[in-house]
C-alpha cells in the first residue's frame, strides 16, 4: 500500500513504524475471512483491511479522530486472527496499538464512555479493588436488568457466583522444587485472575514444583499492563510494565531465572512484547531481556518433558485462546500436553474465532461479544465434551457464563493427571474419578 507521510511525521518512531506496517499491506482482503467482527457485522470497515484504511487516513492527515473511525477501531477485538491469516506479514497488533494510543490522546469520548474506561482502568488491574468490586457486583446482580446501560448490565451479569478467598500462594515467595531442582522460574500471578480464580495459580505451582522447578513469585510484580494498553492508555500500561521489568530483573540479577512463566495467555502476549513497547525507553535492554525468557506455561511444560499418564475416560474440548494461538502462535502444545496426560482431546469448529472475551471487550462491546460467545459455546457443546479447557482466564469466564459444561484451565487438568487434586470446578462432574 502506498503511503504519504511527510519527513516530519516520520521523525516520530511510532508513525515510522506504522508507515512500515501499512506499506506491507497489499489489500488482498484474505484477513477478512477470519475476522470475527467482519463475520458478524459484514461491514468492510469492521474488517482488518477496512480498519487499516481508517488508521492510514487518520495518521497520514494528522486528523483528530472522528466518531466513525473510533467506532470501528473500538469494535476490533485485538484477537489477531488477521495476523495469522495475512500472507504479507502485516503486524496489525502494533498498528492498532498505535491507533488506540493516538485516539486516546486526541479524541474526546462521550462522558459515559470516559467514566466507564476510567473506572475499569482503576479497578481491574488491582486485585483488592477488583475483589471488592466483584462482591458489590454479586450483590447487585439480581438488579442487573434495571440498569439503563447495556455495558453496566454486562458487568453485573459477568460477576461470578463464587468469589474465592485470597490465595497466600500468590504472595511474594519462592515455592521450592520437589526433589532435584531442574529450573528456577518466576510465575506471573497476574491481577484480575487472582481475584477471579485462585485454582489456576495453585495448580501451576503444584505442577511446576512437582516437575522440579523452584517457582518464584517476585516482590513488586503485578498487572502486565495489557488491560489498559488495549484502551490506548500508554502511560499507565508502561508504568505497570516497568514495575514488572524491575521486579523480574532484580530476580534475574540476584539468583537467576530460567524463565518467566505465564498462565494467562493475554498477559503472555503483552509481556513478550515488552521489548518492543520499551524500544525507545531507557529500560529497553532490560525489557528485551525479560521478553526473551517469557514463556507460556505450555511452552515450559514441553521443555520439562511432562511424563505420560494412563488414558482417562474424559473428553476435553480445547478452546484455543486468541492470545495463545494468534498472539503467541502456540497451537499444538496445550493439546499435546492434554493427550500426554491421558485425556481425549477434541476441538470445536471455527476454532480460530474469538469467544468475544478479549480483555475488557465483553464489558465495552456487550452486543458483539454476546454473539461471539453464543457461537463459540454452540461449537464447543456440539462436541459433547465432559470438560472444556482453555489457557486464559478471560475465555474461561466468558465461555463459562454460557454453558453448563465445566470449564477449567489446561494446567488444572495436567496437575490433576500428574498427582494433584481434582480441579474444584469438576467437583460435580459425573465421571470425575481418575481414569474412570
Ligand atoms: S491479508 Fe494482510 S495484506 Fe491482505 S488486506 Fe489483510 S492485512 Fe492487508
Ligand atoms: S484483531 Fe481480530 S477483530 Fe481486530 S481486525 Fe484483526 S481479526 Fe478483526
Amino acid at each position: 500500500m502506498q503511503t504519504h507521510f511527510t519527513p516530519e511525521q516520520l521523525a516520530d518512531p511510532d508513525t515510522a513504524q506504522s508507515n512500515q506496517i501499512l506499506r506491507a499491506c497489499v489489500h488482498c482482503g484474505f484477513c477478512t475471512a477470519t475476522c470475527p467482527t467482519y463475520q458478524i457485522l459484514g461491514d468492510e470497515l469492521d474488517s482488518p483491511r477496512g480498519r487499516i484504511y481508517l488508521i492510514k487516513d487518520m495518521l497520514e492527515n494528522n486528523r483528530v479522530p472522528d466518531a466513525k473511525t473510533v467506532k470501528h477501531i473500538d469494535r476490533c477485538l485485538s484477537c489477531l486472527a488477521c495476523m495469522t491469516t495475512c500472507p504479507s506479514g502485516v503486524h496489525y497488533m502494533h498498528l492498532v496499538d498505535h491507533a488506540r494510543a493516538y485516539i486516546n490522546e486526541r479524541y474526546k469520548r462521550p462522558l459515559g464512555d470516559r467514566a466507564l474506561r476510567w473506572m475499569l482502568a482503576r479497578i481491574l488491574p488491582y486485585p483488592t479493588r477488583f475483589r471488592l468490586a466483584l462482591l458489590g457486583a454479586k450483590a447487585a446482580r439480581p438488579f442487573a436488568r434495571l440498569m439503563p446501560d447495556a455495558r453496566l448490565r454486562a458487568m453485573l451479569e459477568m460477576a461470578p457466583k463464587r468469589i474465592p478467598p485470597v490465595s497466600r500462594n500468590d504472595d511474594p515467595q519462592t515455592h521450592p522444587a520437589r526433589g532435584t531442582r531442574r529450573k528456577r522460574v518466576a510465575l506471573m500471578t497476574g491481577c484480575a485472575q487472582k481475584a477471579l480464580n485462585t485454582d489456576i495459580n495453585d495448580a501451576t505451582i503444584r505442577l511446576l514444583t512437582r516437575l522440579g522447578c523452584d517457582v518464584v513469585v517476585a516482590r513488586g510484580a503485578g498487572c502486565c499492563g495489557a488491560l489498559v494498553h488495549h484502551m490506548g492508555k500508554t502511560s499507565e500500561s508502561h508504568a505497570a510494565a516497568a514495575q514488572n521489568i524491575r521486579a523480574w530483573g532484580a530476580e534475574m540479577d540476584a539468583d537467576g531465572l530460567d524463565a518467566i512463566v505465564i498462565n494467562t495467555s493475554g498477559c503472555g502476549t503483552t509481556v513478550k512484547d515488552y521489548g518492543h513497547m520499551f524500544r525507545e525507553d531507557p529500560l529497553a535492554e532490560q525489557a528485551a531481556r525479560i521478553s526473551s525468557i517469557t514463556m507460556d506455561i505450555s511452552e515450559l511444560l514441553m521443555q520439562l518433558d511432562m511424563p505420560e499418564s494412563a488414558p482417562r475416560s474424559q473428553v476435553v474440548a480445547y478452546h484455543a485462546a486468541c492470545s495463545l494461538q494468534h498472539g503467541q502462535q502456540i497451537k499444538t502444545y496445550p493439546k499435546d500436553l492434554l493427550r500426554r496426560a491421558g485425556f481425549t482431546v477434541t476441538e470445536p469448529a471455527e476454532s480460530h474465532l474469538c469467544c468475544g472475551s478479549a480483555g475488557t471487550y465483553n464489558l465495552m462491546q456487550p452486543e458483539i461479544s454476546q454473539q461471539l460467545k453464543a457461537r463459540k459455546v454452540k461449537a464447543l457443546e456440539a462436541r459433547a465434551p465432559d470438560i472444556i479447557a482453555a489457557g486464559n482466564i478471560g475465555c474461561m469466564m466468558q465461555i463459562g457464563s454460557g454453558t453448563h459444561i465445566p470449564i477449567v484451565h489446561t494446567v488444572e487438568l495436567l496437575d490433576w493427571a500428574t498427582g494433584g487434586p481434582l480441579p474444584p470446578a469438576l467437583a460435580d462432574m459425573p465421571n470425575r474419578a481418575a481414569g474412570a
